[in-house]
């Protein structure tokens, strides 16, 4: 059982992220917190940071930040406390940094795309799993066929 457990959710996959919340509210202490990280890669860019694009990266932000809240709406129990952050930069990186940052004692993240289903684990996961600090539990959308 964990007290604040960081949840990764990719907007893109709906099932495996209902998944990772199956879990997450499984391991979740009573009165614990759920901390929703959505990354939006900036594919190490500079250009990123110029005066244009960061003002396009901020309007993306906040669009981001209006589907995350309206996914946790439709999914997340009423009564369970819940963080949301939208962050910029390196996926797996910027997960890792927000794990410690916000206390988090568990990361609980979806192992890779079902669609690229002869990875056991993504490119991301695997990142997080080998350099966060917490405890990790990868989560399987579906049994292997
Ligand atoms: P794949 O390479 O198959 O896309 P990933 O390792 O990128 O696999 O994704 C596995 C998990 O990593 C996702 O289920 C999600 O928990 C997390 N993740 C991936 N992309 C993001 C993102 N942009 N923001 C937050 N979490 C993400």
């Amino acid at each position: 059982m964990a007290k604040k457990i960081l949840l990764p959710i990719d907007l893109n996959t709906t099932d495996l992220n209902a998944a990772i919340l199956r879990e997450a509210l499984r391991l979740l202490e009573d009165g614990g917190e759920l901390l929703l990280v959505t990354v939006l890669p900036d594919y190490g860019l500079p250009m990123v940071s110029d005066q244009f694009e960061r003002s396009r990266t901020e309007r993306t932000q906040q669009a981001v930040r209006k589907a995350l809240a309206e996914w946790i709406a439709d999914n997340v129990p009423r009564g369970v406390n819940t963080q949301t952050h939208v962050l910029v930069g390196t996926v797996y990186d910027q997960i890792i940094r927000a794990a410690t940052r916000l206390g988090a004692d568990l990361i609980v993240i979806g192992a890779h795309r079902p669609e690229l289903s002869d990875y056991l684990l993504g490119s991301n996961a695997a990142r997080v799993v080998r350099h966060a600090r917490q405890s990790v539990y990868v989560v399987r959308a579906a049994p292997a066929a």
